[in-house]
């Protein structure tokens, strides 16, 4: 057993861990990283497939933190591509621009459809004007009506977030406000007011790559292949971190301790008992929470329609996204051929998480050629990965549970103890950059109150 004592220990090189030890290195401090892959980068690394390099599942990267926007233009230069981020959704045969600058104001709808929606939408305003509300589905048909919320909205997010929106309460009324005409038919403004999208010329992977580069060149190590196995707590303090490689243990004495393990994995460690800890339950079999499998499916020729990636509204399949990575711009993909990946988000003890590989990709194949996104003749090669307990969120809203809030509670009084494990890349990256700061500067105030979600200053 060897035994190390380490100033700054980094559990996980998701985009967390990354941005933390690249911090720490630029002012001087030596940190060790342990990671149980093979690879740095977490959820934001590449996927290698012959010449293809693509993101794990959709990856869309937000400029909304100063900080990080700076950092990945740092470290990626010219390879920080602008791409013209054309989302669509599909529903039933039809592609729809969620953005009226591609297909103007009906957005790609049918000028009979449109029509409907629009008598739909007047109907359901009234409807809820004299009658009450009983639940989340009603709440949005009132603000658009039933049709345009089912063709652009409703299919995808019950899937995405697992949730059934005629089981869910509706919104408080203070919050109700019924959408105008203009606003049924005009949509709302670009996602999260960005105008400006870019993307690694080679896929996320590459700032991973580029930051374990700069974080080894200024005396950082990795420990790959190396999976935390225990965790000590004494006092209030993180004192011991075990951890394990194919032929040794070794145990860390660390001052501080930054984790962008998955909050789950990390409280296994801390709070063995705590109820609803684990991705799995306590057979080890079931995936607690949410689950996302992944198939890649790899064409010779090129992509059939021009969309970063589609929502998939359609209540007719499980396919819930599909991102087409030769829409960004970028060197993903080889010039005039494919790869889409399609997303299944899972919930519990989903029986798709039950499927073979190959029948995975036959509902993957199937349902893009049903579409009509993909000749299945074309395609040359896939790739399945099922990610149990892996949750698909970029926004804390729709990442936070009960139990992850009482476990996040738990874990704050541990005083050199930085959880750093955040939805969205770029959360994750700042409360990583934050914790490196509170270390250095032996202040952890801004730390705790602009990266732990559960403060008011939560940015
Ligand atoms: C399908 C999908 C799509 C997404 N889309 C987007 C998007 O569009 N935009 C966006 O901003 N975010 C997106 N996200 C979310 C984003 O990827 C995560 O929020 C982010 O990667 C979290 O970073 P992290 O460093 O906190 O953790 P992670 O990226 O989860 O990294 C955790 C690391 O810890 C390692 N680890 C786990 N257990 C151990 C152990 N016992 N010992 C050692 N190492 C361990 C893991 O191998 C991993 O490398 C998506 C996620 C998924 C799954």
């Amino acid at each position: 057993m060897r035994t190390e004592d380490v100033y700054a220990l980094i559990l996980g090189s998701g985009p967390a861990g990354l941005g933390a030890a690249y911090r720490l290195t630029k002012s001087g401090v030596a940190p060790v990283v342990l990671e149980k892959m093979h690879v740095a980068g977490g959820l934001m690394r590449s996927i290698q497939r012959g010449v293809f390099s693509v993101d794990l599942g959709r990856k869309e990267l937000y400029s909304r933190i100063p900080d990080v926007d700076r950092l990945w233009t740092e470290v990626l230069g010219d390879a920080y591509r602008p791409y013209p981020h054309r989302v669509g959704v599909v529903y039933h045969n039809h592609i729809f621009e969620i953005e009226r600058k591609y297909r103007g104001v009906r957005r790609g709808v049918p000028w009979p459809m449109f029509f409907l929606g629009v008598l739909d939408y007047l109907r359901y305003a009234i409807k809820f004007r004299v009658k009450p509300m009983h639940n989340y589905e009603e709440y949005r048909y009132r603000r658009r009506g039933r049709r345009f919320t089912r063709m652009f909205a409703q299919g995808f997010i019950e899937k995405f977030e697992g949730k059934r929106w005629a089981e869910m309460p509706p919104e408080e009324e203070v919050g109700v406000q019924q959408a105008t005409l203009v606003e049924v038919a005009l949509g709302t403004p670009t996602a999260m007011g960005q105008t400006h999208w870019r993307h690694p010329a080679k896929g996320s992977g590459q700032i991973s790559q580029s930051l374990e580069q700069h974080i080894r060149e200024a005396g950082g190590s990795f420990h790959f292949g190396t999976q935390v196995s225990e965790i000590h707590v004494s006092d209030g303090r993180i004192t011991q971190v075990y951890a394990k490689t194919e032929n040794e243990e070794l145990v860390f004495h660390p001052k501080h301790v930054v984790s962008s393990l998955p909050l789950e994995a990390l409280c296994q460690f801390i709070l063995p008992n705590a109820l609803g800890t684990g991705s799995q339950d306590v057979t080890g079999k079931t995936p607690v929470g949410k689950s996302t499998i992944l198939v890649y499916i790899f064409s010779a020729a090129p992509p059939i329609f021009p969309h970063a990636w589609l929502n998939v509204t359609c209540p007719t399949t499980r396919i819930g996204r599909i991102t087409n990575y030769a829409a960004f711009n970028g060197e993903m993909v080889p010039k005039g051929q494919t790869c889409l990946c399609v997303e299944f988000f899972c919930t519990g003890s989903d029986p798709l998480l039950d499927l073979e590989t190959e029948a995975l990709h036959t509902l993957a194949l199937e349902g893009c050629a049903k579409f009509g996104l993909l000749a299945p003749a074309t395609c040359f090669d896939h790739l399945v990965l099922k990610l149990p307990g892996v949750d698909a969120a970029t926004k804390w809203q729709d990442w936070i549970t009960d139990a992850r809030q009482q476990l996040l509670t738990a874990i704050r009084p541990i005083e050199n103890l930085y959880n750093v494990n955040r939805p969205g890349t770029d959360k994750a990256t700042y409360a990583g950059l934050q914790a490196a700061e509170a270390m250095l500067t032996g202040d952890r105030t801004a730390f705790d109150r602009l990266t732990d979600p559960l403060s008011d200053g939560f940015l």
